[in-house]
């Protein structure tokens, strides 16, 4: 089995509907009309997407669930062949549960652990803050990494919409960030095109893009993004589910790739699309024509780009060169 690493996953969004079921059973919310008799999140468009995204991250609550959360997606991930995950966490989300910043970071960090313990698996956290609720939701979340830092939280970031709002005034919030010492990424070129992407470069001094896929309707940005090492998270599942391309055959992955294009392969919110880490590499090498030896240059990549300390960057070199 190849062995792999994963750089874009949103933890609620990794809910697994039987967790899912789980949870809300213990918490006693309703969940009708989220699964169905296949054991799949019910949703058919964007809007409904979100919708049933947050009913799903509706049923976490307390510590212990948020614990649960992070070791079922680490450990299902280490049973695939992933050597090393990072994952969105949103404390709006957590905010919304009632849990306080720090509790939802250390129950998240506590399941990575336990995960750790019984596979091998390495797993951070990239604090994010969400584009549509705006920078003064953003600079505030910003700030918690000065005044609680966590050695698992490396990364900040941001998703949400990105037609919303512009890169520059997120400025202030990445700034604060970058002075923390996180590793920076954001979305962008996924709805909107490559002067989406183009202007997070620009204004965020970002290394990684979430997706950016639509950069390849641009040369010179293609060019831009070799130029500057920059590194593109491509989630193919995700961007079939919701219609960007109509299957992994017409996915701009192979385009990228012959423009030297660095990237990953991600899971975005892997049960929402049907979809897992190893499904994204299985799937991928048949659509993109990947041998193993390939597959294995893009965990190596995500070790690169991962937002790790030095000695266990080198750790899981040397565990992908074992293999
Ligand atoms: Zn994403």
């Amino acid at each position: 089995m190849v062995l792999k690493a994963e750089l874009h996953c949103h933890i609620e969004g990794a809910a697994s509907p039987a967790l899912v079921r789980k949870k809300a059973r213990q918490n006693g919310i309703s969940i009708d009309g989220l699964i169905d008799a296949n054991g799949h999140y019910i949703w058919n468009d964007f809007t409904s997407f979100l919708n049933a995204y947050d009913r799903a991250a509706a049923v976490f609550i307390t510590e212990q669930d948020y614990s649960d959360l992070s070791h079922d997606y680490f450990s299902s991930a280490a049973a695939q062949g992933m050597i090393y995950g990072e994952i969105f966490a949103s404390p709006d989300h957590a905010e919304l549960a009632g849990l306080s910043y720090t509790a939802y970071i250390e129950a998240l960090a506590d399941g990575i652990k336990r995960a750790g313990n019984e596979t091998g698996i390495e797993g951070r956290i990239i604090v994010t803050c969400v584009r549509h609720f705006g920078p003064e939701r953003a600079e505030p979340v910003a700030r918690l990494l000065h005044t609680h830092p966590h050695p698992m939280v490396t990364g900040f970031g941001i998703g949400g919409d990105e037609r919303m709002f512009h890169p520059a005034d997120f400025a202030r919030a990445f700034q604060t960030a970058a002075d923390a010492g996180m590793g920076l990424t954001a979305h962008a070129g996924e709805f909107a095109g490559p002067e989406s992407v183009r202007a997070v470069l620009d204004e965020l001094d970002v290394k990684r893009i979430g997706h950016g896929v639509r950069s390849v309707e641009d040369a010179d940005l293609l060019h831009r993004l070799r130029e500057e090492d920059i590194v593109l998270e491509v989630c193919p599942g995700s961007n079939v589910s919701l219609g960007l391309c109509s299957g992994r055959d017409t996915h701009p992955f192979t385009a990228l790739r012959t423009a030297g294009v660095r990237m990953t392969l991600n899971s975005d919110d892997p049960p929402f699309f049907q979809t897992s880490i190893g499904q994204e590499y299985e799937e991928g090498a048949l659509a993109f024509r990947l041998a193993a030896v390939d597959l294995v240059a893009i965990t190596h990549q995500a070790i690169e780009a991962a937002f790790v300390d030095e000695p266990t960057r080198q750790r899981l070199f040397q565990r992908l060169f074992d293999d």
